[in-house]
């Protein structure tokens, strides 16, 4: 009887439930589908943003002396830079994990996703830990490689010899060199506007992972990891999300022009 009664209640939760779950199911297809067709879409008006986060895996940049590696604060301010765009920019990351990437390939996938604007992160470093700088570089033919001063290992001069058919790459790139360094100069007055951090520098460099991409793109510094105060900033969550939003406005503005 008991049992019976048990038995009887059970088959009737379940039915609820399988009711519960197939109705849940039901919406989340229906909440994917659109979701998926609105992504599936061509990007129409929504600009897309491609966001670089630099390094990863064995590839760990600049380590800070509290141990924050640069690979995961890119990683992790890029995943805040996409939650801050949506729904004004649709966005593309480049890495969205713990792995190494190629520079060719970070270019070819924003090129493939026809990007509006690509943003590689990065932080810089120094063997003076009371050293810090914050700048945002644009492309430059290798002639100006030489003003390049910090973190060699990510900033190459780019080498004469460009493989591969079609216009050179340098070419490429310095097609977007105006529009590049106007949102370089709309980024630098929107980080400023933080005031929590030193003055940005504005500058061209060779730099290969802006090298071949068909769209404005800069190279974004976030300070130097090796200063204790600019590791402890960097791994603030309310501070990166003011970041976010201020860089968020510098797109705006440059893609309202
Ligand atoms: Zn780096």
């Amino acid at each position: 009887m008991q049992g019976s009664s048990m038995g009887g209640t059970n088959r009737y939760d379940k039915k609820i439930k399988a009711l519960s779950v197939f109705l849940m199911l039901a919406a989340m297809t229906l909440a994917g589908g659109s979701f998926s067709s609105a992504k599936g879409a061509e990007p129409g008006p929504v600009p897309v943003i491609v966001i670089d986060p630099g390094h990863g895996g064995n590839d760990t940049g600049v380590t800070g002396p509290g141990g924050t590696k640069e690979k995961n604060l890119t990683l992790g301010l890029a995943k805040i830079l996409a939650a801050t765009f949506s729904p004004a920019f649709s966005t593309v990351l480049t890495r969205t994990g713990d792995y190494q990437l190629p520079l060719t390939q970070r270019a070819s996938a924003a090129n493939t996703h026809h990007g509006d604007l690509f943003i590689s992160l990065h932080t810089g470093g120094s063997r003076r830990h009371e050293a810090n700088r914050w700048s945002v570089f644009y492309f430059a033919p290798p002639d100006h490689g030489s003003r390049l001063q910090s973190t060699a290992k990510t900033k190459q001069p780019i080498k004469k010899e460009m493989p591969g058919p079609g216009p050179a790459w340098e070419q490429v790139s310095l097609r977007h060199q105006q529009q590049s360094r106007a949102f370089a100069q709309h980024l630098k007055t929107r980080l400023e506007l933080l005031g929590e951090i030193p003055g940005i520098t504005v500058m061209p460099a060779a730099l290969r992972v802006l090298e071949g991409l068909d769209m404005p793109a800069i190279v974004m510094e976030t300070g130097y990891l090796t200063h204790r105060e600019t590791e402890t900033l960097l791994n603030d969550p309310v501070f990166l999300k003011k970041m976010a939003t201020q860089i968020k406005k510098s797109v705006e503005r440059f893609l309202a022009k």
